[in-house]
C-alpha cells in the first residue's frame, strides 16, 4: 500500500504559535510537555500558556524531559495524563520532548499497552479518542513536529527503539521561527545538516514517490540557499530553515531513509557525537556507495541545484563536491578520525557498530542493498578519508 500522511494543519511563520488560540473552541484541558529550561529562559513557555489559558483552557506542564528521552520518562508523563485528563497535548522545545510526548500519548490513550507492544514499527493502537497532538519544535532538523517517528532509549539495555507509525504523526504543527532564532550556531549547522541528509535520503529512498520528490527537492534547494548565512546569524535566513527543515521532514516520514541515518544513529551513540554531524560527514561517503544504485535520483539533485555537468556521473562528482565544501564552510570535519574518534576506540567498535547498523530500520529504505561488511568498510573509509569505490 502506498500511503503519504502529514499533520492536518500546519501554522508557519514568525509569531504563528498565537494560532494556537484556536484550539479554546474546540479543546478545554492542555498538557504541556518541555525539556530543560530553554523554552522558559527564552519565554516560549509562559507565552504558550498565556494563549492557552485566554482561550479558556485549564493548563498543566509536564517539565524536563531529558535529551535521547527514557521510557521512564515516557510513562511518568503518561501517567501525569491520565491524572490531568488533557483533550490535547502540546509538546514544544527539541526533537526531545516531543518525541517523548508522542509516546506519552500513546500510553495516556492505552494504559494497558506495555512498551514492548509498541515498539516494533507499525504496530501502535489507534489514538485519537482522548486527546489533539500538537507540535511546536524549537530547532530546525529532526522534524519530528511532522513525522510518523519518535525515538525512545531504554537505558536497561542501552537500545534506542525509534517507535514509527502513522498514529503518532502530530495532528497540528506549528512552525514559528521566532523559536529557532534561539539556537546557537553549532546546533544550527548540524539540526540544517541533519535536515539536509533527510532530505537527500528520502529523494532516493525505497519509498520516494511523487508527493515526497517535489518537498525533497525543494527542501534541498532551500537549505542550499540558507543554511550558510543561517549558521552565520542571518536571522531571515533561520527562519526559511525553519520551513525547509519540515519540508524535509515531510518527505522522510513518508519515504523513509537510508544508511547515512543507519551509521549515524550507530556512531553517534558509541563515540558520543551529535546526530547531524556524524550524518554530514557519512553523506559523502554514502553517495559513493549508492550512486551505482541511483546515478540518475543523485544528478537530478544536482540538476536542481543549477550544478554543471554533461553526464550523470559528473554530475554526481559536483553534488559531493558542493557536500563537502558546504561542510567545510560550517566547520564539519572531513572525516571521524579529525571528528575527534581515535583509532583504537574506532577499531574495537566498528564490527559492532556495522552490524548494529545494517540492522537499523534506515537500512531496508536505503537504495542500494547494504551488508555489515559494506557498512564496515563505508565506515573506515569515512574514518580514513578515502574514497568508497566498489
Ligand atoms: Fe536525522
Amino acid at each position: 500500500m502506498a500511503r503519504f500522511t502529514l499533520p492536518r494543519d500546519i501554522y508557519f511563520g514568525p509569531g504563528s504559535i498565537k494560532e494556537l488560540a484556536a484550539l479554546g473552541k474546540t479543546h478545554k484541558r492542555a498538557m504541556i510537555v518541555t525539556g530543560g529550561s530553554s523554552m522558559q529562559k527564552f519565554g516560549f513557555l509562559d507565552r504558550l500558556e498565556g494563549i492557552l489559558k485566554e482561550a479558556g483552557l485549564e493548563v498543566t506542564r509536564f517539565e524536563g524531559v531529558e535529551p535521547d528521552p527514557s521510557v521512564e520518562t515516557v510513562m511518568k508523563g503518561a501517567k501525569a495524563m491520565q491524572d490531568f485528563g488533557p483533550d490535547v497535548i502540546v509538546a514544544i522545545g527539541g526533537g526531545s520532548p516531543i518525541d517523548a510526548a508522542k509516546a506519552m500519548w500513546v500510553f495516556y490513550e492505552h494504559p494497558e499497552k506495555t512498551f514492548d507492544d509498541i515498539k516494533d514499527p507499525f504496530t501502535m493502537p489507534k489514538l485519537r479518542t482522548k486527546a489533539t497532538f500538537v507540535a511546536i519544535p524549537s530547532t530546525s532538523g529532526t522534524a519530528t513536529e511532522v513525522t510518523a517517528f519518535s525515538v525512545i532509549t531504554d537505558y536497561s539495555t542501552k537500545v534506542k527503539y525509534p517507535l514509527a507509525d502513522f498514529e503518532i504523526t502530530p495532528d497540528i504543527a506549528v512552525i514559528d521561527s521566532d523559536l529557532a532564532e534561539t539556537m546557537p550556531p553549532k546546533l544550527t549547522a548540524h539540526t540544517g545538516l541533519d535536515a539536509l541528509t533527510h532530505a537527500i535520503e528520502a529523494y532516493v529512498a525505497g519509498l520516494h514517490s511523487d508527493f515526497s520528490d517535489p518537498l525533497a527537492l525543494k527542501a534541498i534547494a532551500m537549505i542550499d540557499d540558507d543554511l550558510v548565512a543561517s549558521y552565520n546569524g542571518d536571522m531571515a535566513a533561520r527562519d526559511r530553515m525553519h520551513i525547509a527543515q519540515c519540508l524535509a521532514g515531510m518527505a522522510f516520514s513518508n519515504a523513509l531513509l537510508g544508511i547515512t541515518h543507519s551509521m549515524a544513529h550507530k556512531i553517534g551513540a558509541q563515540f558520543g557525537l551529535p546526530h547531524g554531524l556524524c550524518n554530514a560527514i557519512l553523506q559523502p561517503y554514502v553517495i559513493q556507495f549508492n550512486r551505482k544504485a541511483c546515478e540518475a535520483r543523485y544528478a537530478d539533485i544536482a540538476r536542481s541545484l543549477g550544478l554543471p555537468g554533461a553526464t550523470e556521473r559528473q554530475l554526481v562528482n559536483v553534488l559531493i563536491e558542493k557536500l563537502r565544501a558546504l561542510n567545510e564552510s560550517l566547520n564539519i570535519p572531513a572525516t571521524l578520525e579529525e571528528a575527534g574518534v581515535s583509532k583504537d576506540c574506532f577499531d574495537a567498535h566498528l564490527k559492532f557498530i556495522s552490524e548494529q547498523a545494517a540492522l537499523d530500520p534506515c537500512t531496508g529504505a536505503n537504495p542500494r542493498a547494504t551488508t555489515a561488511e559494506d557498512i564496515a568498510k563505508i565506515l573506515t573509509c569515512a574514518y580514513e578519508g578515502r574514497d568508497v569505490n566498489w
